[in-house]
C-alpha cells in the first residue's frame, strides 16, 4: 500500500532510511521545521536551515522515489527568545512561500512561556496573511509543563484567533488530549514512537475510541528514539488487530492527502523512480 507520512525530520535521517521507506511503501513525506539538537544564536543559521528541507531533502527523496515537503516556522523550542524569532520573522516570508513549503510548522508551546505564546501568535498571524495550513506541536509532558494544558491553551488561542480547524493540525495527542483535539475540529496528530511513549498498541486503542476521521499518524522521526519505518509498521499491527484494509488506507494515506491536499503547492507524486545510488553523483 502507498503511505504518507505527515510529519518526519529526514534531515537527520540517512539515505539509507530512505530507501527503506521506499521499500516499505512511503511515497510522500512531509518535514516541519525543528529544533536541531542546539539552539541557534543567529536568524541567519534559520535562513541557512530551510533551503535544507526545502531544496536539499527534496532532492535526496526524490532519488529514493519519494515526493518530500517541507513547513517552515521558527520551532517552539527556539520561540523563547523572543528578539531572535521576531528577527527571523522578519525574513521568513520567502521560505514560507517556497513552491515546496506546505504549511506553517512546528509551532506552538515548549514550555508554555509568555515569549512562547507571542510567537506562537505572531506565526498564526502570518499564517492568516499567507492563507496557509497550520502544523501545530504540543508540549510534552514533564514536571514543570502539562501537555493537557498547553492543548488546551493552543485551543484558546486558536479560537480567539479565528484559525480554522479544518485547516490546523494539533500535534503529539494522547489519551489525555484527544478530547480537546476532537472538541477543537482540529485534525488531531498522534506520533507513535518504539518505546516509552505512544506506541502502536495504545494508539490502536485511541483509534478503537476515537475513529480514524480527522487522524493523522506520524513518526516525528529525527536523531532521537524513533523510526522512520513507524507508519508500515502501524498498518501491520492494525491488520493483526482486525482493522479493513480501507480503515488503514484512509489512516495513512487518504487523510494526510486531504489535509495537505488544501494546500495547492501540496501536488504529490506517488511514481517518482528510485534511483539507483551507482548511476549518480554527490
Ligand atoms: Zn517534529
Amino acid at each position: 500500500m502507498t503511505i504518507i507520512e505527515p510529519h518526519i525530520h529526514m534531515f537527520s535521517r540517512t539515505t539509507d532510511d530512505y530507501r527503506a521507506m521506499y521499500e516499505a511503501g512511503i511515497r510522500v513525506v512531509v518535514e516541519p521545521s525543528f529544533w536541531l539538537g542546539a539552539s541557534r544564536r543567529h536568524a541567519g543559521s534559520f535562513f541557512d536551515y530551510y533551503p535544507l528541507i526545502l531544496d536539499f531533502e527534496r532532492e535526496r527523496a526524490r532519488r529514493s522515489g519519494i515526493d518530500h515537503y517541507a513547513c517552515v516556522s521558527v520551532n517552539p523550542k527556539e520561540a523563547d527568545d523572543l528578539g531572535l524569532a521576531r528577527e527571523v520573522l522578519a525574513g521568513i516570508r520567502p521560505y514560507l512561500q517556497h513552491e515546496r513549503c506546505v504549511a506553517i510548522g512546528e509551532i506552538g508551546f515548549n514550555r508554555i512561556t509568555r515569549n512562547e505564546e507571542e510567537v506562537f501568535r505572531e506565526q498564526l498571524a502570518l499564517a492568516q496573511e499567507l492563507n496557509m495550513l497550520v502544523l501545530i506541536h504540543s508540549p510534552h509532558d514533564t514536571p514543570e509543563v502539562s501537555k493537557r494544558k498547553g492543548v488546551e491553551r493552543t485551543i484558546a488561542i486558536l479560537r480567539e484567533m479565528g484559525i480554522d480547524p479544518e485547516r490546523t493540525i494539533l500535534d503529539h495527542n494522547t489519551e489525555q488530549t484527544m478530547d480537546l483535539a476532537r472538541d477543537s475540529g482540529c485534525w488531531a496528530g498522534l506520533t507513535v514512537y518504539p518505546y516509552s511513549k505512544l506506541n502502536p498498541r495504545r494508539v490502536v486503542d485511541i483509534l478503537r475510541r476515537w475513529g480514524t476521521e480527522h487522524t493523522l499518524v506520524n513518526s516525528s522521526a529525527d536523531w532521537g528514539v524513533s523510526d522512520p519505518l513507524t507508519l508500515p509498521k502501524v498498518a501491520g499491527y492494525m491488520r493483526d488487530q482486525g482493522f479493513e484494509q480501507e480503515e488503514i488506507e484512509r489512516l495513512l494515506f487518504d487523510n494526510p492527502r486531504s489535509f495537505y491536499g488544501q494546500e495547492p503547492r501540496f501536488r504529490p507524486q506517488y511514481d517518482l523512480p528510485f534511483i539507483d545510488p551507482a548511476t549518480y553523483q554527490r
